[in-house]
């Protein structure tokens, strides 16, 4: 099951966090995976790492809200691999930023850029790509818990990510009669470079509210990536997969 051997994966903010869980999951199952990532320093890092665990694995430099950058990276990735069957839109951030009716107009575009346009971006030339192939694909977004329980101080950072769902539904739409899915992650709280800006009182409550008892860690994200890039997953799409230990569902 979820035997990726042959395939080629695209996670954008795979050098760290749940990116690199995503590329942890997926190198597992034989898959190839391109990091598109900003920092130098992590890409390489998370390379190390993965080769190390036998994957084959490149990092592109990448700043996912920059179409020039997309490009770029996207034909690098082409010419290493020769194709992309999956990609992760995974880049994004800025959680908490204070109350809504306090946030800069300039804020909630550079959020609207980073989690939702940059989602958009990175899927465009990826979409052509397997079009062009006719093959089958598969579109996978990191939404979150955020983008479907109220979060106070976080209103950017909840409205892109319940945006994206929508987007991933009308994407699955669009594009499943020529074997292309689109689903979303939505993790619940997880220790991140992100989520060190995360207040404290946030942090216990998701761990109250977590049906499970605990808060997720980086191992739970691992397996519904190479899940959702397989073919197990192939009567799947536009779906919201929440993981979040039960968070979610509490009253
Ligand atoms: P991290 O800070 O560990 O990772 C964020 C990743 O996004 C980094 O790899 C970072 O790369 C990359 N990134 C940020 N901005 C850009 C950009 N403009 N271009 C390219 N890469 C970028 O946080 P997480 O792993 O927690 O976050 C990953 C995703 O998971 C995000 O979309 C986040 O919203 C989501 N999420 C996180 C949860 C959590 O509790 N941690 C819960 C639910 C969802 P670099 O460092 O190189 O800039």
């Amino acid at each position: 099951m979820f035997d990726l051997t042959g395939d080629v994966a695209v996670v954008t903010g795979g050098n760290g966090g749940l990116g690199l869980a995503f590329c942890r999951g997926l190198v597992k199952q034989g898959s190839r995976v391109a990091i598109w990532g900003r920092n130098a320093d992590k890409n390489a890092v998370a390379v190390e790492e993965l080769r190390a665990m036998g994957g084959d694995v490149t990092a592109f430099a990448c700043d996912v809200t920059d179409e020039e950058q997309i490009a770029t990276a996207f034909s690098g990735t082409l010419e290493r691999f020769g194709k992309v069957d999956s990609c992760f839109a995974n880049a994004g951030g800025g959680g908490f930023r204070g109350m809504s009716h306090m946030t800069e107009r300039q804020t909630w575009l550079d959020t609207i850029d980073l989690n939702l346009m940059s989602v958009v971006q990175t899927w465009s030339p990826i979409t052509q790509h397997l079009l062009e192939r006719g093959a089958p694909g598969r579109l996978v977004v990191t939404s979150s818990v955020a983008g479907i329980v109220g979060m106070a101080g976080a209103a950017g950072y909840s409205t892109t990510k319940a945006a994206v769902l929508g987007l991933v539904r009308a994407l699955a739409v669009e594009l499943g009669q020529a074997g292309i899915r689109v689903n979303a992650i939505l993790p619940g709280y997880i220790e991140t470079e992100m989520s060190l800006d995360t207040p404290q009182a946030f942090k216990d409550g998701a761990r109250r509210r977590a049906a499970i008892g605990r808060n997720g860690r980086l191992e739970d994200m691992e397996g519904i990536a190479a899940f959702l890039a397989s073919r197990e997953s192939d009567f799947m799409t536009g779906q919201a997969v929440i993981l979040d230990g039960g968070h979610s569902i509490f009253p």
